[in-house]
């Protein structure tokens, strides 16, 4: 194994910056310390660190002279899109360069026969649709983020959305990928044909956490646009009787388009902030499900949906059927983590799976945790699959607050783990979660990842001591990790 490197030299030193800005133009290089404040930080705001260096390069030649710049010096470096992302995986290496691909934001070409947009990884996720959307097509995967996020932020975190119950997450919409490796080599993984020989290294790529490399340009399927799309809210006395609901509706062979769930908690506080006056704020939980497909199908599927949901005690069903009632259900549950802001002056966003069947059992007991710390806990969720994501309340001007709350999350995950599920949905790994990667994986697991990211990494720059357990961020419950667990993560 191959130990990360002592930089050979400081990110900050004249000559360095020179030889970057000599590489990019001064335009494109960051090095004021109240211009770096901006970086210090993704959307997991608790931990900063501000980078020594900032570099916004606009090509796939850049990146690669940027990266064998690095490479040559021994410098750590940080991936970085939007900065959007809530697991720390932007957060920069206060020693290391942050390569940010704000300026890498074109759409490279649009191929409507084969349904397929290549772009560069700052382009935002949101932008894709709107390229494609007159001519009846649109980019499935949509985190709540999807206004801000970046496209290469989505490849590095495969994140999902609303839609990625029915469609897959975003590994299921890249085909291809150029991508500039740790050591500064461009290389084309995956392809624009379904099937191709080899290792899927398009698929190790997907959900790698900027460990791997960067990607610089992306290759995106698209979808037609249905037909059909309906949206039905399922007000419930109790989370339980929701959670029954939603397998029952997967149960009668339904997949959705999206089902989503909000506890009374989050009802509230959207209703005090969008003030959309359309979910019921008595409400133990609500179910929002989009049906889509051909107008007969959402006919037919939307009927049975609702019957589904009164056999679980559904008090009021609301059918959308026009895109701007739709469009207004819709927005609530989208800036839920923003009505989050208004209910505390903090909040932390945890993200795990578990089982369908084990929803109601873990919400209650993620209730029972909230009793016994103290922290409000709202849900807001992903219920077709399982992918929770508990909003944990606090104030980080009462001392030893976010200590507390980093340890009821910890908590959430272990019971997420314990039933069957992950420690991640779609938010990944990062800063926030590595030390509990033993939770979930076993030492042999944890070194065949380890090999992976050595063959593309092999020197440990590229985005050190994210994803695996290290001592910078698991601090002294390193010691409490079995060694053989994090023995070999030590030296990445
Ligand atoms: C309000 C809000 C709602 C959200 N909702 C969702 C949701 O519904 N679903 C969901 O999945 N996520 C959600 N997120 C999380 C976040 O938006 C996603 O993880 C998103 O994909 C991050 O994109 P980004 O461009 O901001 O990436 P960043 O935060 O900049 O980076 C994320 C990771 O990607 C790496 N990276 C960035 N660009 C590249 C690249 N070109 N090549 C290789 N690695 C790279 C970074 O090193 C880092 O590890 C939400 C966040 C917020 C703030």
């Amino acid at each position: 194994m191959t130990v990360a490197l002592a930089p050979k030299t400081s990110p900050t030193n004249p000559e360095t910056v020179q030889a970057f800005v000599t590489l990019l133009g001064p335009d494109k290089v960051i090095r004021r310390k109240e211009e770096l404040l901006t970086y210090e930080c993704d959307g997991l705001a608790a931990y900063r660190e501000r980078p020594a260096l900032v570099v916004l390069p606009s090509t796939t030649t850049e990146v690669a002279a940027v990266v064998q710049l690095c490479d040559r010096l021994a410098l750590p470096w940080v991936a970085r899109g939007a900065g959007t992302g809530l697991s720390g995986g932007a957060l920069p290496d206060g020693n290391g360069v942050l390569i940010v691909t704000a300026r890498m934001n074109r759409i490279l070409k649009l191929d409507l026969d084969n349904q397929q947009v290549v772009v560069q990884p700052g382009v935002i996720n949101n932008w894709v649709t709107q390229a494609v959307s007159g001519a009846g097509f649109y980019y499935a995967p949509d985190p709540s983020s999807q206004i801000i996020c970046s496209i290469g932020g989505n490849v590095a975190e495969n994140s999902g959305g609303v839609h990625c119950l029915k469609y897959g997450v975003t590994t299921n919409h890249v085909l291809a990928l150029t991508v500039v490796t740790a050591e500064g080599k461009v290389v084309e993984l995956g392809g624009t044909v379904p099937e191709s020989p080899g290792y899927d290294l398009r698929g190790i790529f997907v959900g790698s956490e900027g460990t791997l490399g960067i990607a610089t340009e992306v290759t995106l399927k698209i979808l037609k646009t249905p037909e059909a799309i309906q949206v039905l809210l399922a007000d419930f006395a109790t989370i339980e009787a929701a959670g029954q609901a939603v397998t029952a509706i997967i149960g009668a062979g339904i997949i959705p388009a999206g089902m989503e769930m909000m506890d009374n908690l989050s009802i509230n506080a959207v209703e005090d902030v969008v003030a959309l006056g359309c979910y019921p704020r008595d409400a133990g939980a609500i179910l929002l499900v989009e049906l889509d497909g051909s107008a007969v199908e959402v006919t037919t599927n939307i009927a049975q949906v609702s019957q589904l949901c009164r056999e679980q005690g559904a008090r009021t069903i609301t059918i959308a059927e026009d895109a701007e009632t739709r469009s207004k259900l819709w927005q609530g549950r989208k800036a839920t983590f923003a009505a989050a802001g208004q209910m505390s002056p903090n909040y932390f966003v945890q993200d795990g799976v578990v089982p369908r069947t084990q929803l109601a059992r873990v919400l209650r007991e993620i209730e029972e945790l909230s009793d016994r710390s103290g922290y409000q806990i709202a849900n807001v969720f992903h219920a077709g699959d399982g992918n929770l994501h508990p909003l944990i309340l606090y104030d980080e001007a009462v001392p030893g607050a976010f200590a507390d709350v980093e340890q009821v999350g910890e908590e959430i995950l272990r019971l997420c783990v314990e039933a069957g599920g992950s420690l991640s949905g779609e938010h990944g790994i990062g800063a926030d979660k590595n030390c509990y990667m033993p939770q979930m994986f076993n030492p042999t697991d944890l070194e065949t990842m380890q090999r992976v990211r050595q063959a593309f990494n092999p020197k440990g720059l590229a985005n050190p001591n994210k994803l695996f357990p290290s001592p910078k961020f698991c601090g002294d419950r390193i010691n409490q990790i079995p060694p053989e667990h994090r023995g070999k993560a030590d030296l990445f």
